[in-house]
């Protein structure tokens, strides 16, 4: 997204813009999957020399569980402020900023559930679904190792 300081009324400014996350190359993280464009709206202002920037991020994500490792889908909805001392005529390209924003709020443990159970790391079923017939049953935490 690109805001040319000249061009700001005095009244401010919004801008609507849909970035593809892949432009972002937010790719090496695997486990959060945009699905969606990321939809970003920004009420720019200026006052002085400085340059207010209010940004609202919205898109659709696809995490993976670190646990059970199935994917399932949530709104991914972040607002934060860019203030900027400017230049008359420079031109801001706030595709940095907004990067360093997405990756601040990934999750440090994708959980599809807080008490998901994972997998049997014996017989690789989901148990969440059901015991396993492996005879590895019960949570990962708990079973002796073999
Ligand atoms: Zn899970
Ligand atoms: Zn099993």
């Amino acid at each position: 997204m690109k805001i040319y300081v000249d061009k700001i009324p005095e009244s401010g400014l919004e801008l609507n813009e849909k970035i593809e996350p892949g432009l972002l190359s937010l790719d090496e993280h695997a486990v959060v999957n945009f699905i969606k464009p990321i939809d970003v709206k920004a009420n720019v202002t200026k006052t002085g020399a400085d340059i207010f920037v209010d940004v609202l991020l919205e898109s659709l994500v696809e995490y993976t569980c670190a646990k059970c490792l199935s994917k399932f889908e949530d709104i991914f909805r972040k607002k934060f402020s860019i203030v900027r001392e400017v230049r008359p005529a420079e031109i801001l390209e706030l595709d940095d900023e907004i990067r360093q924003e997405i990756i601040l709020d990934y999750p440090v443990k994708i959980l599809c559930k807080a008490e998901c159970r994972g997998l049997c790391p014996n017989c690789g079923q989901n148990l969440n679904i059901g015991e396993c017939d492996c005879g590895h049953n019960g949570p990962i935490e708990n079973r002796p190792l073999c």
